[in-house]
């Protein structure tokens, strides 16, 4: 196969050969062999997306969130945990994978909630993974929502679902009852991923309070366990109200730590300043100010219409946008946020990655010649390409095992 009249995020304009059997890209340059010709009609043929954290075992499970805050969100999930099935989780779940693949994403981080004590949320997110095994990679990260100190035996559920297959271990620190508590609960965390060889993939600091300076806990627990570039903190919105001078002094040693922190720009809009009047904060960590002292940053959805978030269409550009707007990005800062999505994520989950001869043919065609209009339009790939075969087209058909076409409306939304 070979795609002709393509750009390149440098402006290079370039045909792509690629050796379908092998599935890799064989030939980047001004001419290519290669039959089955894909025509790119001068559009950006970019490397596809992430999803750096995302929640499918809540997915399509309603928004009735009244206060619209982070604690109501978790009162509210509790209540609707106990009554879903194994097969709802899984099918919700499904479609939400596809809409993202048709979107353009092939990896996914989502958290799991071991709190849960049947453990169906876990075994349904399994056969999940394992469905999309080699289209969309799913990463599944045991995440403790009610926290791990607050109730008997959830230290235990999160070794369970470690032992059980989960990939990465998750913490809430700012959910603990005490910040002592907190604190244990990250060394504890950290224990676990050394005992069981596992990336750490923690909620920290989502909450408004200056107070809340688990980012800290986490760099140390990094440093001294040796688990540098195995590490991502999510949210950590109460960066928007530290002190400057705290800030300035933590980021170089998140940096040094190789940690990667995770914005998810539109459940925070959404959930942050709650308590505030106005002035109002925003409720993102700075991306601008984290990238420029060094800190690797990559974006999450987060949720998709549940107890956290009422919109959402897995569509990666709608946080991309929202963070550009939120972090007040020059035109400049833009061009480089695609960033967020593709690089910065690769190199949070380690993974061989960008458009070069020799690496897998995995990339996305555009419809438009620019990251500026990505952004403005936020339109779905023309093609998705994954190891050499288009595994989604014009974010309507989605091909597993054969085309199907995309549930845009899942039934169960429908009465919402
Ligand atoms: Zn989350």
């Amino acid at each position: 196969m070979k795609i002709k009249n393509a750009k390149l995020l440098d402006g290079r304009k370039v045909e792509i050969g690629i050796d379908e059997e092998e599935g890799t890209i064989t030939c980047l340059r001004e001419m290519c062999e290669g039959s089955d010709t894909i025509d790119a009609e001068g559009g950006l043929v970019v490397p596809p997306f992430f999803n750096m954290h995302f929640h499918l075992d809540s997915v399509f499970s309603g928004n009735e969130n009244q206060s619209g805050t982070l604690w109501e969100g978790i009162e509210r999930w509790r209540e609707i945990k106990g009554k879903l099935t194994e097969d709802e989780v899984e099918e919700r779940a499904t479609v939400a994978l596809k809409l993202m693949l048709a979107y353009g994403t092939l990896w996914v981080r989502s958290h799991v909630d071991v709190t849960e004590k049947s453990f169906k949320l876990v075994r349904a997110l399994k056969r999940v993974r394992d469905k999309f095994k080699g289209i969309v990679d799913l990463q599944l990260t045991a995440f403790p929502q009610d926290g791990i100190f607050t109730d008997k035996g959830n230290d235990e559920k999160l070794r369970k679902a470690l032992e059980e297959g989960v990939d990465n271990v998750g913490m809430i620190p700012h959910a603990e009852l005490t910040r002592e508590d907190g604190v244990r609960s990250v060394e504890f965390v950290f224990s676990l991923a050394r005992e069981m060889d596992k990336d750490v993939d923690g909620h920290v600091d989502e909450t408004d309070d200056p107070s809340s300076r688990f980012l800290e806990t986490v760099v140390k627990s990094t440093l001294t366990n040796g688990w540098e570039g195995r590490v991502t903190a999510g949210h950590v919105t109460a960066m928007h109200s530290w002190d400057q001078n705290y800030t300035r002094r933590l980021l170089p040693m998140v940096a040094r730590a190789g940690v990667t922190v995770i914005p998810n720009p539109l459940i925070n809009v959404m959930l942050q300043g709650r308590m505030d009047g106005y002035p109002k904060r925003r409720g993102m960590a700075p991306i601008r100010l984290m990238t420029h002292m060094g800190v690797n940053v990559a974006l999450g959805q987060d949720c998709m219409i549940d107890p956290w978030y009422p919109l959402g269409s897995g569509n990666m550009l709608q946080p991309l946008f929202m963070a550009v707007h939120m972090d007040q990005m020059n035109a400049e800062e833009i061009r480089q946020s695609l960033n967020l999505i593709t690089y910065n994520a690769a190199k949070a989950w380690r993974l061989q990655y960008g458009l070069e001869e020799g690496k897998p043919a995995n990339m996305l065609v555009m419809g438009v010649d620019s990251v500026d209009d990505i952004l403005r339009f936020m339109e779905p790939p023309k093609y998705v390409i994954r190891k050499g075969r288009v595994i989604a087209k014009d974010g309507n058909m989605v091909n597993l095992n054969g085309w199907e076409k995309v549930r845009r409306k899942p039934h169960w939304t429908s009465s919402m």
